[in-house]
């Protein structure tokens, strides 16, 4: 791979490699944009099979946490880093004290937080070698797990979705498909099922989506099948690339609104074929901003409380997105990344940065 290249391309600010041989520590942490702040974003371990592919994950995770700061309104660059790894072997105090040593270094241009395979007591670790991290534990004066705020974030999400294409926020007798029925589709469910939604839920972990089922008295649906169930709105909670050539042809929704990052496989070809199909999309990283919100908060010594005020504001920002994909014509994904863009142009001018270049695309 050419390194130099690779980096540029996307217009990162800067990549770091950090490794200590005697934790077996290996990690990349990619800063991607700090024009409206510190870059922030997750650390995520994974067995990745090669460093090549490491490094293209942290690249891109990096770039999509710039494009959810400046979407959300916070004052915050995007930033993510990587650790390759088995975190069911390799992790420990020291091999995590090791990676806060790393995130230190940096003296805030980056600040780390959980991510997958990561939780809170790795960061309550990191939490030791440097303040540059955030959503650790209560116990230890951070806010913890954010999936409430991102789930109370969707669940708004959806309804400025259902405003837009049904005329009304109510989702009482709406279907609803929920793809995963893990921390944020749980949250999620729970307000649609006050509500009076009609849930439809699936997980690859049957246990897990059976015992939410019975839970909230919705309908168990087999993982293969909830692309094809017959609903109003769909809500992937679980994986990214789940809109792809496969899955949308079999939709039978009218809206696509969930937690999920990165659904979209191909940004531009599939939010095309969900046009075709007349689907809506609310972009993900605007409907899941909630969990960002949650960790800022903490880094400004806010509680939970005010995060779950603030992402109750992801309903206008979403239907700011729909309105000038309307006016211009243009899919809701591109007018999502043209606000985020927009606003990183529009602050870095009052902050004299001029170079800012950050096209999603
Ligand atoms: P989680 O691990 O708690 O839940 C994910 C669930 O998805 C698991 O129960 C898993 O078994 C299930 N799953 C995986 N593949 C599946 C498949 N093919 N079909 C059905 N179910 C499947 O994770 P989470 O924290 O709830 O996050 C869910 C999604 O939301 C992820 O894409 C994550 O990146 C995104 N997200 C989460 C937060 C947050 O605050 N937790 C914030 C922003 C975005």
């Amino acid at each position: 791979m050419k390194l130099f290249d690779e980096i540029s391309r996307k217009d990162h600010e800067q990549v770091v490699f950090c490794s200590d041989t005697k934790v077996g520590l290996r990690a990349i942490i990619a800063v991607h944009n700090t024009t409206l702040g510190p870059a922030l974003g997750g650390c995520r371990m994974w067995n990745y099979a090669s460093d090549d592919e490491a490094l293209i994950d942290v690249l891109r995770l990096s770039r999509g946490m710039t494009y959810k700061a400046a979407i959300a309104g916070l004052n915050l660059g995007g930033g993510k880093a990587v650790i390759i790894g088995n975190a069911d072997k390799d992790k420990s105090e020291s091999f995590f004290r090791t990676y806060g040593k790393f995130v230190d270094t940096l003296g805030g241009r980056y600040i780390t937080a959980a991510d997958v395979n990561t939780n809170e007591q790795d960061m309550a670790w990191v939490r030791m070698e440097t303040r540059f991290v955030t959503g650790v534990s209560p116990s230890i004066g951070g806010s913890g797990d954010p999936s409430p705020v991102t789930g109370l974030g969707v669940y708004v999400g959806i309804k400025a979705a259902a405003n837009e294409l049904f005329g009304t926020d109510s989702l009482k007798g709406k279907k609803i498909a929920i793809q995963g029925a893990g921390k944020v589709a749980s949250f999620l469910a729970e307000h649609l099922a006050k509500e009076g939604a009609k849930l439809f839920i699936t997980d690859i972990n049957e246990e897990r989506a059976k015992a939410l089922v019975k839970r909230l008295k919705a309908t168990y649906v087999k993982p293969e099948k909830i692309f094809e169930t017959p609903c109003d709105i769909y809500a992937p909670c679980a994986l990214g690339g789940i809109l792809n050539d496969e899955t949308i042809p079999k939709l039978k929704c009218k809206v696509v609104a969930g937690g999920a990052n990165n659904q979209l496989l191909d940004e531009k070809k599939h939010i095309q074929m969900l046009i075709d199909r007349g689907i809506l999309y609310a972009p993900d990283f605007a409907v899941n901003a909630g969990g960002l919100m949650s960790v800022a908060n903490e880094l400004d010594g806010f509680g939970v409380q005010r995060a779950l005020n603030q992402a109750q504001g992801i309903y206008g920002i979403l239907k700011n997105i729909f309105r000038i994909a309307k006016e211009e014509k243009i899919p809701t994904s591109t007018a999502a990344n043209r606000l985020a863009e927009m606003r990183i142009a529009s602050i870095g001018h009052i902050k004299g940065i001029h170079s800012v270049s950050s096209k999603k695309q």
